[in-house]
């Protein structure tokens, strides 16, 4: 059997992707969170697990220096790369990319500011909706900057809505629906089909059993 190395997203992902994993047969044999370690040998001999900052994953999987990745939809849409497969929609971590900004404070005609983290999603978004932008990248604390006049609009993750509230903004246009995903490297796919098919079908009946 060849060895498979799957690139988990730590983090919220992380706990809700464990369970999915644990069905499958698959569990790590240390505390994740209990430890500093990267890499994790599991239950299952053949399989080990990698835990990356959401952002890396994509790259871990398109290189091949891991088999298999979870990584958010918000993380693949940003990468916007084929160069891996997509399989299963692992129904975690949902939530949606949305535009925000300042409650009551009507939207600015022409050339605005959009602030965030998703470069290359915003700007496909403003584009496609034919508004002129320019996108300005946070790393963090998104919901500051129309506040302080950084940008006329955000584009976020909102999942309650809370956060938006509490720094007196608003959800305005919904970009798309998020949850995370399982993606694997193409050649893995080919070079160890049985293995992948075989984690692909557990984790997938282990999806619909939770639904
Ligand atoms: P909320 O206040 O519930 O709308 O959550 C908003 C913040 O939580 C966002 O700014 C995100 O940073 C984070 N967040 C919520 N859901 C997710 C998710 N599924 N994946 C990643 N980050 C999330």
């Amino acid at each position: 059997m060849s060895q498979l190395t799957i690139a988990l997203t730590k983090g919220r992902i992380l706990q809700e992707t464990l369970p999915l994993l644990a069905a499958a047969g698959i569990e790590p044999l240390e505390d994740i969170s209990k430890s500093r370690k990267l890499t994790f040998e599991t239950s299952s001999q053949n399989v080990r697990l990698l835990i990356l900052r959401g952002v890396d994953v994509p790259t871990y999987v398109e290189f091949g220096a891991a088999d298999v990745g979870v990584s958010g939809k918000d993380t693949l849409i940003e990468h916007n790369s084929n160069s891996y497969y997509e399989p299963l929609d692992l129904q975690i971590a949902k939530c949606r990319m949305m535009t925000a900004g300042i409650v009551g404070k009507p939207v600015k005609p022409g050339r605005i500011r959009v602030a965030t983290k998703y470069v290359n999603l915003a700007k496909r978004y403003y584009a496609e909706q034919g508004r002129q932008v320019d996108v300005i990248k946070l790393y963090g604390a998104m919901e500051l900057a129309p506040i302080m006049n950084l940008c006329d609009e955000i584009v976020d993750i909102v999942d309650t809505g809370n956060t938006l509230k509490a720094n007196g903004l608003e959800a305005r246009d919904k970009i798309a629906d998020i949850s995370s995903r399982l993606i694997v490297n193409k050649a893995s796919m080919k070079m160890k089909h049985c293995e992948i098919e075989a984690l692909i079908d557990a984790i997938g009946s282990a999806v619909s059993e939770r639904n």
